[in-house]
């Protein structure tokens, strides 16, 4: 009779007597050794944590920055669209009024008073980049700090506004 089978990948298991070098066990062990010697001197595909530094992609996404436009007034006009685009609601912002005066500081009439980023919270999925109309956030190849309490992963304007004397390259990420 025909034997058939559903996704015809039916294999016939061997069911043939062991030989003696099969029996002794040694011949199979010997293999496995040298697999594993091998790999030993081999190049290693692993990377020590700590000790190797892995070499990231040049659209890796790591910490946010908000960036200062060429004068260094923030470009940021907390319109609130990164937070809403944001699928993990890690962004919240409290808005205010640019006062006269401070026009060096800011560069459009609304600025976010406060800007804040759980970290805990982010998937770091960029979406908030890809929302933002004014070029203000981005996300970079820096590392988010280890911390011990929650609360020190909540990023401020202070941890996010980039500094004037270390302006932050996002080059890499304008050409995507
Ligand atoms: S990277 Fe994604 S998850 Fe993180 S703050 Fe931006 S939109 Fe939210
Ligand atoms: S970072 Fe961009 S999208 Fe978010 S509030 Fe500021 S201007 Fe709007």
């Amino acid at each position: 009779m025909a034997e058939y089978s559903l996704s015809n990948r039916k294999v016939l298991v061997s069911n043939k007597e062991m030989t003696f070098s099969e029996r002794l066990y040694l011949p199979a062990i010997m293999k496995g050794m040298g697999v594993t010697l091998k790999h030993f001197f081999g190049k290693k595909v692993t990377y020590i944590h700590g000790k190797d530094l892995r070499n990231y992609s040049s659209t890796y996404r790591g910490l946010h920055v908000l960036k200062r436009d060429d004068e260094g007034r923030e470009r940021c006009v907390a319109c609130g669209l990164c937070a809403v685009a944001c699928p993990a609601e890690a962004i919240t912002m409290v808005a205010a009024e640019r006062l006269p005066g401070e026009e060096h500081l800011y560069r459009e009439e609304k600025y976010a008073a406060i800007y804040e980023i759980n970290m805990l919270r982010c998937i770091f999925c960029g979406l908030c980049e890809q929302a933002c109309p004014k070029e203000a956030i981005y996300l970079t190849d820096r590392l988010v700090d280890v911390e011990l309490t929650r609360k020190d992963f909540i990023y401020g304007k202070e941890d996010l506004v980039e500094k004037m004397d270390n302006r932050i390259d996002i080059s890499n990420r304008q050409h995507h």
